[in-house]
């Protein structure tokens, strides 16, 4: 089991994280209200504004994926079952969660799941 004092040092790691994803989101947003204000951009400049367009829309589609690991993770700290394997109900090692700190599975579930979708 993870110390309290463990568990605060991930949950202020996962707290800086979230803090880092929404800031950049505004800023993106910012940006892409910015693009939409341009007047009647020729042929070449619409084609580069598309591009920027969807790159952020991905870009947010992975930063909110990562929000969700994120909240889910302060959700199980709150919880108390942070750091637990959620196939096998074994503790996950403190390295791997300095690692991947939103980490769900223990290294052996987690490469034995990959294994399982890689067969598919
Ligand atoms: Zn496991």
């Amino acid at each position: 089991m993870l110390s309290q004092q463990e568990l605060e040092r991930f949950k202020v790691q996962l707290l800086e994280e979230r803090r880092k994803i929404v800031s950049d989101m505004d800023k993106l947003v910012k940006e892409s209200n910015e693009l939409g204000k341009d007047g009647t951009p020729d042929i070449g400049d619409e084609a580069s504004d598309l591009s920027n367009r969807q790159l952020l829309l991905s870009l947010n589609e992975a930063d909110r994926a990562k929000l969700m690991e994120i909240e889910e993770a302060l959700e199980r700290i709150e919880e108390g079952t942070y750091g637990i394997c959620e196939e096998c109900g074994e503790p996950i090692s403190i390295k791997r969660l300095e690692v991947k700190p939103t980490a769900i599975y223990c290294v052996a579930c987690k490469s034995r799941l990959e294994k399982l979708q890689k067969r598919e």
